[in-house]
């Protein structure tokens, strides 16, 4: 009986330690040369990875992930495969995409691997020593990439590259456990906030747009003296070479509090640039990097980041990094365009103004669900595409009174109407659609991409609309403000989310949250 009261001390002190909230910490350097010949990456990547969790690990997994692009039996390819058009965007994959010449160290000491048995772009690797709860290690290895033809996110279309989910990178452990999976380009982002610094060496005439803030001072002022210059004039200054003969150059990159790095490199890029002022204190830069042959409304693509960056800041809280971006791709078939930190690829030839403007906005919108509140979205992909569609649609509604989903089908008469009465019809009409699966259903369970995009992008929207409804737009604005505060630079969960909404409604949302888990349509 005496030795009680410490047990239940030892309980307690547990208890209040398991429920501290967490998270790893990867700090990356990169080293990678171009080669634009035989479209390939050399390099060599450090990470500093710091295990804040209570446990203790022995291996860490990480993402391979151009070994998606390798060969007709990776979780990518037979994922594309049940699409109508499978076959033929895989044979599209004229160029192989893969990873080579791996040795990883730890410490300075040789690592060993280990494959996983179902996916080439996941492994493991062993430590050579456990690393406890609290410690840090520095893991290192060279590597090749092959980059493969330009089909889904990363890859070339001759000699324009767009390199996203490029390099060795650790699996998210969570409170919940590894969170290792191989690529998919249907709910595929979940990772490891840090910093990175980065050096690209590239052939001279490239520009380049990347995740963070580029350090080199000459290269930066040139592209801010060309970008404002293209923004305002007509007249296009198209060419830019770096000062002196030298065939290549480096360009270092930084970036902080950001869980992933891409880039963008073409000899055809038209520069834009402006500076938005977000604040008293704020003021960020804005790059928008495109083609002269391209979209018409791109010469406008700025001030859309701009407009982007203010609405998303008033709704949810200030834009948190020092550069906002946008790169004008080329003709995706998988989607509009795609999300990474500071910088977001679009792909909308042909666009018009409101839906250029949208497209822009949705992927901008990404910054806060994805970049700074990253939630799994292999898992709980409505935390990030649905919620951001939500605050899309508003911004569509309140600029234009336009709709991405609707297009040319609204009618006249409701282009002028109120704003209320605008998106009363949008949604009544939303609401309306098929709508299969639950919203709680993880990415790869969908048997479709269209079934993926109605539910956990429309559905989840008319969802936080009936949200709006019920609890109060101030109520539910409330919610997302304190939600956005508690959790930037960190890994929400559902139950997180509720949590916010519940203190801002002042009740229980039990019967509003059971909808999450509701099949077809909402009656
Ligand atoms: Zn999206």
């Amino acid at each position: 009986m005496k030795r009680l009261p410490f047990i239940l001390l030892t309980l307690l002190t547990s208890n209040l330690v398991f429920s501290q909230y967490w998270q790893q910490q990867a700090d990356y350097t990169v080293n990678v040369t171009l080669n634009d010949k035989a479209h390939t990456l050399k390099g060599d990547i450090r990470i500093e990875y710091t295990n804040n969790s209570p446990d203790k690990l022995d291996f860490i997994w990480f993402h391979l992930w151009p070994n998606a692009y390798k060969d007709n039996k990776t979780a990518f390819a037979k994922q594309i495969l049940r699409d109508k058009d499978g076959k033929s965007r895989l044979k599209a994959i004229r160029d192989k995409g893969y990873i080579e010449d791996l040795e990883f160290t730890v410490d300075g000491g040789k690592a060993n691997t280990e494959a996983d048995p179902e996916n080439i772009d996941v492994i493991k690797v062993i430590l050579p020593k456990s690393l406890a709860s609290g410690q840090k290690i520095v893991i290192k290895t060279p590597f090749t990439v092959h980059i493969p033809t330009y089909s889904s996110r990363s890859g070339h279309l001759d000699q324009s590259y767009i390199i996203c989910q490029w390099y060795p990178k650790p699996a998210v452990y969570d409170r919940k456990g590894w969170h290792q999976f191989p690529y998919l380009d249907q709910g595929e982002f979940y990772s490891e906030f840090g910093s990175f610094a980065v050096n690209i060496t590239v052939p001279a005439a490239y520009v380049v747009g990347a995740t963070g803030e580029l350090q080199n001072a000459d290269e930066l002022a040139a592209y801010k003296s060309i970008g404002t210059n293209n923004n305002d004039s007509t007249k296009v200054i198209r060419h830019y070479t770096a000062n002196g003969n030298a065939p290549t150059k480096t360009l270092a990159y930084k970036a902080a509090n950001v869980h992933d790095f891409a880039w963008f490199a073409d000899k055809d890029f038209v520069i834009r640039y402006d500076t938005a002022r977000l604040s008293e204190n704020t003021t960020i830069d804005v790059f928008t990097y495109g083609y002269e042959t391209g979209t018409e409304s791109w010469k406008r693509s700025v001030s859309f980041v701009e407009d982007a960056v203010r609405h998303y800041s008033s709704w949810l809280g200030e834009y948190p990094w020092p550069v906002a971006q946008a790169v004008e791709g080329p003709k995706n078939v998988m989607s509009g365009g795609m999300e990474y930190p500071m910088i977001t690829l679009i792909t909308s030839p042909g666009a018009d103004d409101a839906k250029m403007d949208a497209v822009i906005t949705h992927e901008v919108g990404h910054n806060w669900f994805y970049g700074i509140l990253a939630s799994n979205e292999r898992q709980h992909a409505w935390m990030d595409e649905g919620l951001n569609s939500y605050f899309q649609f508003r911004y569509e509604a309140e600029k234009y009174r336009a709709n991405s989903i609707f297009g040319d089908a609204i009618p006249a008469e409701l282009k002028t109407a109120p704003i209320d009465q605008f998106m009363n019809s949008i949604y009544g009409a939303m609401l309306q659609l098929p709508m299969e699966e639950a919203i709680e259903t993880p990415s790869p369970d969908f048997t479709s991409k269209d079934g993926y995009a109605l539910v956990e992008y429309i559905k989840t929207a008319a969802w936080v609309y009936i949200l709006e409804n019920v609890l109060g737009k101030e109520t539910v604005d409330q919610a997302f403000k304190s939600y956005y505060a508690e959790w930037k630079f960190k890994h929400p969960y559902p139950e997180d989310f509720k949590k916010h909404l519940e203190k801002a409604a002042g009740q229980n949302i039990d019967q509003l949250w059971a909808l999450l888990n509701k099949k077809g349509k909402f009656d």
